[in-house]
């Protein structure tokens, strides 16, 4: 979602005449986007501002200037933090805020002109959202995300994301099949629909007098149906809102990518329990029976936390036995990191670092032994792949198989944006490679 957010910000200042360079000592305006769901990703906006106040000095001295401003979740959640550390930071927003960007950079340049430093602070949770004032799309390629729904109210004990991005929120049907048919028209052939939690989306419709909603299922087919889309994807879903119109809907749109992000954190329902999940460790499996029964061919991802106050050898055994169960192809897994705020930083029972080091090793292990196997299955398959980026080496493009699989091949331009038959030569644990079937 922040890769979505950043580039909504340069839609937006592109408005008022900027553009995005690539160096930071040729930029008047450095907005760093930032993360808070973990103390890692939230840490690493100090480094980086160390880093820009030395470019911004710099360029002071040269007689040019630089407004630094700190976005995302990081300013929401810790703004006074920011204001005391970095007291050379020029503006601070957060997710919600966004839109009104160009006229926060219009105050800090007035202050400058008038030789005064004044911080512009924008924290506030408006009524009205961004997207009631956003610009269209401009920053799309073959591959194009597309948020649909934001915020959360379900508050699981360890996660900042109620804190810092607010309320659960979803857009309406119409501005969403606006936007998906600009990105379609303007090239886009695959959209990921994003959410902090995509499956709750409940959207209405703008123009009608009946204040029904609509879930993910009926804006899955009604984006489907537009003309030159080539896949749909959507990301990150729970497990408590995956509804059987959803779960049809991957068995009658062809699509929609039989690939499926499905985040379980835990194969404990002590764990669970404790982390105010929702739900219990049969009721995930129910879910993905019934996916499968919808869409034989779908696969599963999913996210873990180890290491929970309380979790022990027992509940982390359930968790890797779960893994092997339903074969996840792939995981994003972290050890779990007490936020401040949330009821999970100060629970009992907190885990040693040793001991989450090694959980997470062991699940890495075994995750990474799916991938591999997977990708190596992969090999003398004739496959989809949609191309959306140059490789590293010269005349090679890469591209996206339907479960995400990174695909690299010798190939023009021509096929940037196509989906491509490909047969599958060579398998890493992490991609493959392979020749476009002429
Ligand atoms: N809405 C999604 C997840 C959003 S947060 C869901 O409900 O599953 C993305 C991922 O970050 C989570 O799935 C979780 O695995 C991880 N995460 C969130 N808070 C964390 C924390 N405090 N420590 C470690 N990992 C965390
Ligand atoms: Fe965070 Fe997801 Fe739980 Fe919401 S459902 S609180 S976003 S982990």
């Amino acid at each position: 979602m922040n890769v979505y957010d950043s580039n909504r910000m340069a839609d937006i200042m592109h408005k008022v005449g900027y553009h995005t360079v690539n160096e930071s000592h040729n930029a008047d305006m450095v907005i760093l986007n930032t993360c808070h769901i973990r103390e890692q990703a939230s840490e690493k906006l100090f480094s980086e501002l160390g880093r820009f106040r030395k470019v911004k000095s710099k360029r002071e001295a040269e007689g040019a200037t630089m407004i630094i401003a700190v976005a995302g979740c990081v300013a929401q959640a810790a703004g006074n933090e920011i204001i005391k550390r970095a007291p050379y930071v020029d503006i601070i927003l957060g997710p919600q805020t966004y839109h009104r960007l160009p006229e926060m950079v219009a105050e800090v340049s007035r202050s400058k002109r008038k030789n005064k430093d004044s911080q512009v602070v924008d924290l506030e949770f408006p009524k009205k959202t961004k997207f009631d004032y956003l610009p269209k799309a401009s920053v799309a390629g073959p591959s194009a995300f597309l948020s649909i729904q934001e915020g959360c109210d379900k508050f699981c004990t360890f996660c900042v994301v109620p804190y810092t991005r607010g309320a659960e929120y979803s857009r309406s049907i119409e501005s969403i099949l606006d936007e998906a048919k600009q990105l379609i028209e303007s090239g886009t052939k695959e959209i990921t629909l994003l959410g902090q939690n995509v499956n709750a989306y409940h959207g209405l419709k703008e123009h009608s007098t009946r204040k029904q909603e609509f879930g993910l299922g009926y804006l899955i087919r009604r984006i489907a149906e537009i003309n030159g889309l080539k896949r749909l994807r959507y990301i990150t879903s729970h497990p408590k809102d995956m509804n059987d119109d959803l779960i049809s809907a991957h068995g009658e749109v062809e699509l929609l990518m039989p690939f499926l992000h499905l985040p379980v954190q835990s194969g404990s329902d002590q764990v669970l329990e404790r982390m105010n999940r929702q739900h219990k460790v049969k009721d995930y499996i129910l879910v993905v029976e019934k996916l499968l029964s919808a869409r034989p061919e779908l696969r599963l991802s999913s996210d873990f936390i180890v290491g929970f106050p309380g979790e022990s050898d027992v509940d982390f055994e359930a968790t890797i036995s779960l893994i092997r169960e339903v074969k996840f192809l792939q995981a994003y897994s972290f050890k779990f990191s007490p936020r401040p705020g949330t009821p999970g930083a100060t629970l009992e029972n907190q885990i040693p670092n040793n001991i989450k080091d090694s959980r997470l090793a062991l699940l890495q292990d075994i995750l990474l032994g799916h991938q591999s196997e997977f990708n190596k299955s992969s090999i003398g398959k004739t496959v989809p792949v949609l191309f959306d980026r140059r490789g590293r080496v010269d005349g090679q493009l890469l591209g996206r198989t339907k479960f995400m699989q990174p695909v690299h091949a010798n190939l023009d331009d021509n096929y940037m944006g196509q989906v491509s038959q490909v047969t599958i030569d060579t398998a890493t644990s992490n991609s493959l490679g392979g020749s476009v079937t002429k």
